[in-house]
Parts: C-alpha cells; structure tokens; sequence
C-alpha cells in the first residue's frame, strides 16, 4: 500500500488520517490510500494566484504553447508505467488506457499547435474586429480577452484521470491561468503518477501546477470571482457545486460537464447491405464497450426503425458476445470491470431499474465472477411507454434499444427527452432526412456525428472527444463547454469591451486574430 500524496505549495504532502482506500477493481486488492485532511486550501488558492499567475502571464501565450507541447512530451516518456497503473487501479485494458493516457498527450500537444494560431500575443488575445462607436471613426471599439487573475480549479471524473487533467489543464494554462487538479479518487493513481512528471519535469513555473489527492475540502468555500471552477462528474454533483453559496455569491464561473443519455439514431434507409450499418453495429459495440461503457459520451439509448428491431438485436448481441471480458491484463481482453465498488453497485442497480420497463436480450445485472466488478455487456430493448431510459444515466456497458417508427419528427423527440446530451449520432444516407434531424437535435445536443456510406471508412467513433471540436452540452450535460480550439480558453478569459480614441484603441488593443 503506498500513500498517494498532494502537491501544494511547492511541496508534496500526505494528508491526516487514514484517508479513502483506491483498490485493483479486477482483483479487489487495496493499492493505495489518500488523504487532504489538514491541507490549507486558501493557502493553496493563494499560492496559485500570488506565484503561478504572474510567472504564467509573464511568459506569453506562445511561451505558454511550447510549455504545454514540452509537457505532452515529459508525460509520453512515461506512457509505459502509466498505462500500467490505468490497468491496475482502473480496470482497463490496454487499449482503454491507451484512449486516456494517449488522449492526454495528445491534447497538450493539441493546444500546443493552437497556440500557434493566436501567434505572439503577450498580454492579450484580440477579439474579432474593431468596430466604429461614434459618428466616425474617430471613437472606436475593441473586444479583448485578458487572462483572469485567479486560479483554475478542476475537479475531475474518475473515468479518463489522465485525459480529464490535461484536457483542463491544457486551456487554462495555455490562457495564463494557474491551475490545482483534483482528481476523481477512486483511479486517481494515473493522475497522481502525472502530477509526479508534471513537477520533477521543473516545465512549469512554481505555482503554476497544483495536485489535490483526495477531498476537495473547503476549497470552494474559498475561492473567489476571479477564478474558475470546471467540473467533470455526475449531474448530481454537478448541481450541488454550482449550487455552492459561496460561489452563488461571487459570480464564479462555473463549468460543469456532466452526465448524458447520448442517442444513437439509425436511420429507416440504412439497411444491412449499407457501409453505415456496419459502422453503427461497430461503433455502438465500440461505445458499450470501451472502458466497460464507463464513458461520458457512450451511447445509452439506441433509436431502431421498429421493423428493424429484431435484425439489428440480433447483430448486435452477436457482435457484443464476440467481446472476450475478463482480466484487463490479459491480452486477449477486451472489456475489464467497472472501476469500483460504488460503480459495480450502482450499475447492478441501474440493469435492474431498465429492464423493470425493458427486454433483456443479453447480459444482465448478475455478477459473473466471485471477485473483481465486473459486468456483462448488457443490451436491452425498451418496451412501449419506457421512461427510465430516457432518465437514467447507467454508467457501464449497457445500452437499449428505443423501437421508433423511422419518421424524423419522432427520432428528434424522442432523443431530445434525454434532458440535454453531449453527443448524439446519426446514420443514414439521405441528406433531407439528416438535416431535419441535425437540426432538430442540436439545441439540446452539444455534438451532432453523422455517419453514412461516404465517410464509412473515415469517420472517428462519436465517443471520441477531439480537441478541436467542442464537448459539453446542454441541461442534464451541465450545460458547460470545454475544448474547441481556441474556444476551450474562454472560462479563463475575460472578454473586456475597450472604447476610446481609434488611434490609440486600434493599434494597441487591435489585431486580425479572431476567436472562432
Ligand atoms: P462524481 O461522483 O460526480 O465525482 C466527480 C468529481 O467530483 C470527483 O472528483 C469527486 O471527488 C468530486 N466531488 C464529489 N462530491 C464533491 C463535493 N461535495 N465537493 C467537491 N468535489 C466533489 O462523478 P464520478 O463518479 O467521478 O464520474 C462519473 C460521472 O461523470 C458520470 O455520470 C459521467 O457521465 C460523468 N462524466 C462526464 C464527463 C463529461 O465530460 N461530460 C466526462 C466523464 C465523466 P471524489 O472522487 O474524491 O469523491
């Protein structure tokens, strides 16, 4: 058992107490313990903004971009070891932990390419065009982005520890923001092991970085309106922190990306001799699959023509039972357990509530081995008038089938009952349909992927978060958005309107870069 501990204040610090257990879910074996018990969390929030900003800010945004590109780089050369303890405290198996580890490496040097873009802006970025205020010309106006002045809080999903970290990470430091990773305790080992680069890499200036292993503590109570807090995690928690008095009372900027009961639509024209068919069956195994379905933006709701039913079950129970589950060390494994105790439960818990309304047509809510939490792919189809699908988030590999009867008025209604996603995926060939339904689903959807015969062969899964695409979405999602380019920066800027004298606005504040 090692202490897994916080680095705060330029010093690594194991918290008091005995603090929460973090244990191999595949063989229940307790790894490691962590605690924040006795941390100064205003002390930390202070460090951050007092020693971090100012050294951040002083190096400039095309600075900050080859910092991030040298970090991306410090983490890669410890893949190997991350990936083990991603398949040994997170129950994935090499591939899932490839997807977070590779997505965490990838994305800092993502944003280090973006940072290109804004080109060698210092203390500002512009935003779009100066405008005439006045009769003339003479008064003018400029918008500005200018980083604020606090600290970037990020409290993180167990799910994707590495990939969670540095996608935050990446947009706030890149916008000159200090940032303090909290991440989801029970996998938090991967993260931990980062954090441990991240500081002996000596990349970052002191204060920049920040690590809490563990409780969040009173941290919320302590911030302040100039920083920001982005949250990953369940709606539940979510809302709770938004709810937060002390940030109520001082307007924080908030960032919550929550849960989501994506939609996977297909289309009455895609028959099984169509491309697009053979990708839906693989990208909705993929999706069920994938980290034992324990994705923010894994299908859960699978819209079939009603005619179409019992043909695509049947393609699909036949392409999930080809996934070999078990030990995630293993090579042959394709799907390894969920990630903990409370998760196994609370998916049993969820099977149970779906196939009160539904159809079970393989896996199911019993444990298949004596030790580790593991859970068979479980597809159901939704009886007439099912709610719980429509409601219920269950976070593992399980997703039903919702018969429907092709027309797009009622696909669009019957996706936007999920409250609010972040993506939903469409297959079908015939572009009149699509469109009505793109539209139709995009104000409650943050991300629309459409699949079809022509970009078959191309198409990136829809559970794939890229970073120059943006991720978020609205209502039961959280209503929050990250990532997106140059986007993703926005929680950590401050758009300020400046209004004055066009000779002095202009050339100072002025510059052909624009957001977006
Ligand atoms: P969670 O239970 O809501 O926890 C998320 C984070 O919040 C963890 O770091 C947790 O810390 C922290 N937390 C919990 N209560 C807190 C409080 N009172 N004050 C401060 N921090 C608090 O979610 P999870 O089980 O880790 O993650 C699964 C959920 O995340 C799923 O619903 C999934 O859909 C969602 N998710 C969404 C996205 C997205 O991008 N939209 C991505 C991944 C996952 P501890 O772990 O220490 O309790």
């Amino acid at each position: 058992m090692i202490t897994l501990e916080s680095y705060v204040q330029g010093a690594w610090r194991a918290g008091d107490g005995e603090g929460r257990s973090l244990f191999n879910p595949t063989t229940e074996e307790p790894l490691a313990t962590c605690s924040t018990a006795g941390i100064d969390f205003g002390a930390v929030l202070d460090h951050a903004r007092d020693t971090g900003g100012p050294a951040l800010r002083e190096r400039g945004f095309a600075r900050r971009g080859e910092l991030l590109q040298a970090l991306s780089s410090a983490i890669h050369d410890y893949r190997h070891e991350l990936l083990d303890l991603s398949v040994k405290n997170g129950g994935n198996t090499r591939g899932d932990a490839k997807f977070d580890v590779d997505g965490a490496t990838g994305t800092l040097a993502a944003y280090a390419y973006f940072a290109k873009e804004v080109g060698d802006c210092d203390a500002f970025l512009p935003d779009g065009e100066g405008v005439k205020l006045g009769r003339t010309a003479r008064f003018w106006g400029q918008h500005i982005l200018v980083p604020k002045r606090g600290a970037a809080i990020h409290v993180n999903a167990f799910n994707f520890p590495a990939w969670n970290m540095a996608e935050k990470m990446a947009c706030a430091l890149l916008a000159g923001v200090p940032v303090i990773e909290k991440p989801g305790t029970p996998s938090a080992m991967v993260a931990w092991r980062m954090a441990q680069v991240i500081v002996e890499s000596e990349l970052l200036p002191e204060g920049a970085f920040q690590f809490l292993c563990g409780s969040a503590g009173d941290l919320l109570e302590r911030m302040g309106p100039q920083d920001t807090l982005a949250f990953t995690g369940s709606s539940k928690t979510g809302a709770l922190l938004r709810g937060n008095p002390n940030l109520v009372r001082h307007n924080v900027h908030v960032n919550v990306e929550a849960d989501s009961l994506n939609p996977a639509i297909l289309g009455p024209d895609v028959d099984s001799e169509a491309d697009a068919y053979d990708l839906f069956v693989a990208n909705v195994t993929l999706d069920m699959t994938q980290k034992a379905g324990q994705k923010c933006t894994a299908v859960r709701r699978i819209l079939v023509p009603a005619e179409r039913c019992e043909d695509v079950v049947r393609d699909l129970v036949e392409s999930l039972g080809r996934v070999q589950v078990g030990d995630p060390a293993e090579s042959g494994t394709r799907m390894g357990p969920v990630a903990s105790q409370s998760q196994f439960d609370d998916v049993r818990d969820g099977i149970a509530a779906l196939a009160a309304e539904a159809d079970v047509a393989c896996g199911g809510a019993d444990p298949i081995r004596d030790k580790g939490f593991f859970i068979e792919p479980t597809l159901l189809v939704a009886r007439e008038e099912a709610r719980t699908v429509h409601e219920r988030e269950v976070f593992g590999p399980v997703a039903t089938v919702v018969p429907y009867s092709g027309a797009a008025d009622e696909a669009i209604a019957l996706a936007n009952r999920g409250g609010g996603g972040l993506v939903a995926s469409v297959y079908s060939n015939v572009a009149g349909w699509k469109r009505e339904v793109v539209l139709g689903i995009s104000p409650w959807h943050g991300r629309v992927w459409i699949g079809s015969d022509r970009v078959a062969e191309q198409a990136l899964p829809p559970g794939m978060v890229l970073p120059a695409s943006t991720h978020g979405g609205p209502g039961r999602a959280g209503g929050g958005e990250e990532l997106g380019g140059i986007r993703g920066l926005s929680p950590y800027l401050q758009r300020t309107a400046v209004q004055g004298f066009q000779g002095f606005v202009g050339p100072s504040f002025g510059g052909s870069w624009s957001e977006g």
